[in-house]
């Protein structure tokens, strides 16, 4: 089965684990901060704070920002659960807003959705494919609010050359197994903001600080979301071939890009010409026609060991959510549930075997054509 996609690791990863597990730090050494510097080094940021997956990122994210009890913050329904959830642990409300044909945040309705208890916009950058920032930012300014961007998918996409983790006033990351770049579980934020980068030390950290000899002060309520030395040290390795991942996948999604253009059938999500992607996922999107064929579209790729995915249910749709706002339906995350599939896309997949993929869609779809 090819997945759609996964880890990458190398003995040099695997040395650098065993490294740290042979010395006398295995939490709380130099190996986070030499991680944390060189996350700052790639991404152009001032501070990077590790943590211990995108999930306690988030919160940790949300929280020093001071989003709390009944406020508002406007996020999108395609994503991982993980970004409205951590908003609903400090008790403030998802505010869904529609997204467009490419799976992000649609900017031009944003406004219409931002109340006095607005707080914050949420976007996630799908699939890798940078948000639009510059309308974002322009919403933000005018009714001063904070954008924290859910970046999970994008460590090293990049506008214009500016990598993401630079526009927003802090993005998070995730480190999980099968996201650019891996730790096994793990996370950062990325600011350039000093105040949140203390607060978001202290929550990562029982809120404590060390002072002198054997005397500590706690000064806010924090957690232990720490990242271990060992993941660090993995994290750091990766990074090394962080742009050879991208470059990889960029090269197969340019041949799927090629392959799939002007297919009646599916369509895929075009990247612009001054920016560059991750490709953490390269989606294909059935034709409205098709979508009552999608179940045995997925189940005949993965019978012919094609680990097809979708990305994502709208967060709305899950059961928790229906019970504690009631139903909720935007039209274009409907249709976009209904149309996606990820193909495999990664780094650890020869160019044999984006043919491979490329072949049977392109024999799967001939099929149902003539159905
Ligand atoms: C993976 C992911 C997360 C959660 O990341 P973890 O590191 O697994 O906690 C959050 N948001 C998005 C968009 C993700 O893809």
């Amino acid at each position: 089965m090819i997945p759609y996609s996964t880890q990458s690791i190398s003995q040099e990863d695997i040395d650098s684990v065993i490294r740290v597990l042979q010395s006398a730090h295995l939490t709380q050494g130099k190996e986070v901060e030499l991680f944390e510097e060189a996350i700052c080094n790639y991404i152009g940021c001032k501070y990077a704070i590790t943590f211990n997956s995108a999930t306690s990122a988030l919160l940790g994210a949300y929280a020093v920002a001071e989003i709390g009890v009944g406020d508002e913050v406007i996020t999108t329904p395609i994503s991982f659960v993980a970004t409205s959830n951590m908003l609903v642990a400090l008790e403030a409300t998802p505010i869904w807003c529609d997204v467009k044909l490419d799976g992000n945040i649609d900017e031009r309705f944003i406004e219409r959705l931002i109340t006095p208890k607005t707080k914050a916009i949420i976007p996630v950058d799908f699939a890798g494919k940078p948000v639009a920032h510059e309308a974002l930012e322009t919403i933000a300014k005018k009714h001063n609010l904070l954008i924290i961007e859910d970046a999970s998918h994008a460590f090293g996409s990049s506008v214009n050359g500016q990598k993401i983790g630079t526009f927003a006033d802090m993005s998070i990351f995730s480190f999980h197994a099968i996201k650019p770049l891996t730790t096994g579980e793990g996370g950062c934020v990325v600011t350039d903001d000093p105040a949140f980068a203390a607060k978001l030390r202290l929550f990562r950290s029982h809120g404590m600080i060390k002072k002198e000899l054997w005397n500590s002060d706690m000064l806010t309520l924090g957690h232990n979301f720490r990242l271990t030395e060992f993941a660090a040290a993995l994290g750091r390795s990766q990074l090394g071939r962080v742009d050879i991942f991208i470059d990889k996948r960029n090269e197969i999604a340019a041949f799927y890009d090629a392959k799939f253009a002007n297919h009646k059938l599916f369509s895929t999500i075009p990247i612009e010409k001054n920016t560059r992607s991750s490709h953490h996922l390269y989606p294909i999107l059935l034709i409205p026609e098709l979508k009552c064929h999608k179940e045995e579209i997925f189940k005949e790729l993965h019978e012919r060991g094609i680990g097809v995915q979708v990305h994502y249910k709208p967060i709305y749709q899950n059961s928790y959510y229906k019970e504690k706002f009631g139903t909720t339906r935007l039209e274009v995350c409907e249709d976009f549930y209904r149309s996606e599939l990820s193909i495999p896309c990664h780094q650890e997949m020869s160019m044999e075997d984006a043919k491979y993929v490329v072949k049977t869609i392109l024999q799967i779809f001939q099929k149902i054509q003539t159905l």
